[in-house]
């Protein structure tokens, strides 16, 4: 029963993220209006704005228009309430969950916002919207004092603003190219408020692994086009793997060197 309440609270809350990615890049305002479709305009009646199940009925396609409806958005209600019940599986209700449930959902925000500027021809490459990675500082600096752990969560954002600045700042003096996106900086710096230093070494190496084996894949996949690939997907993957198995992963590495 519990598990359910938390699916539920999951899809909902979902939703609600679509609506910011939707409207957050274009500096649209999230609260109102309500939502419409994007093609003909239409409001979007409540029992057309279920969750997933919308989506299904109408089979993908706005009521009055018939336009595609994006596969993200129950994609994003999926996950997010996935996650939501995974959370309470591996925490229980507590600070840690409410922690976590905050920092994964600023961070489903900014990867797929990420994503979708990068590949929209409007945007020049992938932005990280202020109001996620700079709002976010605060709020992980909030949890830090909860927990008693101010300074490492000030020392984790310390850490992850210095950990991408300080690479992209050397490419940059070699190369006079811009090597790392400063949304990019300001969200490792807002995950270190949160998690604090520690975790985030682990976190910056399995996000450029998977980054780098994905970017290959897509220049060998465009040859002739050149895709900005964006990291911000990678650093919100990595540390929801983090968050959720990084106890486990780093126990085995540990026996493994033993
Ligand atoms: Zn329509």
């Amino acid at each position: 029963m519990d598990y359910l309440f938390f699916f539920i609270l999951g899809l909902i809350f979902g939703s609600f993220f679509n609506v910011v990615i939707s409207r957050l890049p274009y500096g649209k305002s999230i609260i109102s209006p309500g939502s419409s479709c994007p093609k003909c305009g239409s409001k979007i009646k409540w029992y057309d704005n279920i969750p997933v199940i919308s989506y299904l009925l109408l089979r993908g396609k706005c009521r009055v228009c018939g336009v595609k409806i994006s596969i993200q958005y129950p994609l994003v209600e999926i996950i997010t309430a996935i996650i939501t019940v995974g959370l309470y599986y591996k925490f229980g209700l507590n600070v840690y969950f409410v922690q976590y449930f905050v920092l994964i959902s600023l961070l489903i925000c900014a990867g797929i916002i990420d994503l979708i500027t990068a590949l929209d021809n409007d945007f020049e490459t992938g932005i990280i919207p202020d109001e996620i990675s700079l709002g976010g500082i605060p709020v992980g600096i909030i949890f830090g004092i909860l927990q008693k752990k101010l300074i490492i969560s000030l020392i984790g954002g310390l850490v992850g603003f210095l950990l991408l600045f300080i690479p992209g700042f050397v490419y940059k003096l070699f190369t006079g190219k811009e090597g790392m996106g400063g949304g990019d900086i300001k969200l490792f710096a807002m995950i270190g408020t949160f998690l604090g230093y520690k975790p985030l070494f682990f976190i910056l190496f399995l996000s450029s692994f998977v980054g780098a084996t994905i970017g290959l894949f897509f220049i060998y996949l465009f040859k002739n086009r050149e895709y900005p690939i964006p990291f911000g997907p990678f650093i919100g993957l990595a540390t929801i793997i983090y968050i959720f198995f990084g106890d486990y992963i780093i126990q085995t590495y540990l026996k493994m060197i033993a």
